[in-house]
């Protein structure tokens, strides 16, 4: 079990350029099958719920970089906040700035990418364009001191149309090189993460340069 992990972790590298940094989403899925892949050599990991995420680092080698990949209640900020390394879902201002607070408490900056909505489904979660752009010339953004901008995720539709796709992705690029053009003190724009195991190939083509895989990983999930 373990061992087809790992041959399905290496695959995966394989076919993507180093510069492209894998997140290996271990949701649902035992602290056995991580710590197989972290023997193997592989530091980042990513969940979608904050208890399990949690407890997974609880148990876990401490130089494992936690990726919070899901929907993130303002709530449950707290309890990750000690020692995430990227959060890769912040839809609101609200969020931010709790996660701002709870940063600050813990003493140290947290990394977040602004979710960004480019699907047409309308189960998930995001800014548009507009609001990215009003909240980075807001004034309250400027109160925030204890979280950094690394840069955008999104999730393209579930289909199988692949132009549409492209599509998708093509317009979370272009956003993410309009902000590169934007100097603020909070924004370090330098992470796309777009891309799973459906159509992360299509994603890096389209210039992702972090993807988030899981089922090709791990198998399928129940
Ligand atoms: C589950 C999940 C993934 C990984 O999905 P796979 O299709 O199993 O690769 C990636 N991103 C997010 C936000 C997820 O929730």
């Amino acid at each position: 079990m373990n061992n087809n992990i790992v041959a399905n972790l290496n695959r995966v590298k394989a076919s993507i350029n180093p510069s492209c940094t894998l997140i290996a989403v271990s949701k649902t899925k035992p602290s056995s099958n991580i710590a197989a892949c972290y023997e193997a050599g592989h530091l980042d990991f990513g969940e979608n719920k904050v208890q399990e995420l949690a407890k997974k680092a609880s148990e876990l080698p401490k130089d494992i970089r936690w990726h919070m990949i899901g929907h993130l209640q303002r709530n449950k900020v707290k309890y990750i906040a000690p020692f995430v390394h990227l959060i890769h879902g912040v839809d609101s201002y609200r969020l931010l700035a709790e996660i701002n607070k709870r940063a600050k408490n813990e003493q140290r900056t947290i990394a977040c990418l602004l979710q960004v909505y480019i699907a047409s489904e309308d189960t998930k979660f995001g800014f548009d364009e507009a609001e990215i752009l009003d909240m980075l010339s807001s004034k309250e953004f400027n109160d925030l001191s204890h979280v950094k901008i690394s840069g955008l995720m999104g999730m393209a539709s579930n289909t199988s149309d692949k132009q549409k796709i492209r599509q998708e992705f093509n317009g979370l690029k272009r956003l993410y090189d309009k902000l590169q053009h934007k100097t603020h003190p909070l924004l370090n724009i330098e992470i796309l993460s777009m891309g799973m195991s459906g159509d992360y190939q299509l994603a890096i083509e389209e210039g992702s340069n972090m993807v988030r895989i899981g089922s090709a990983i791990f198998g399928a999930r129940n």
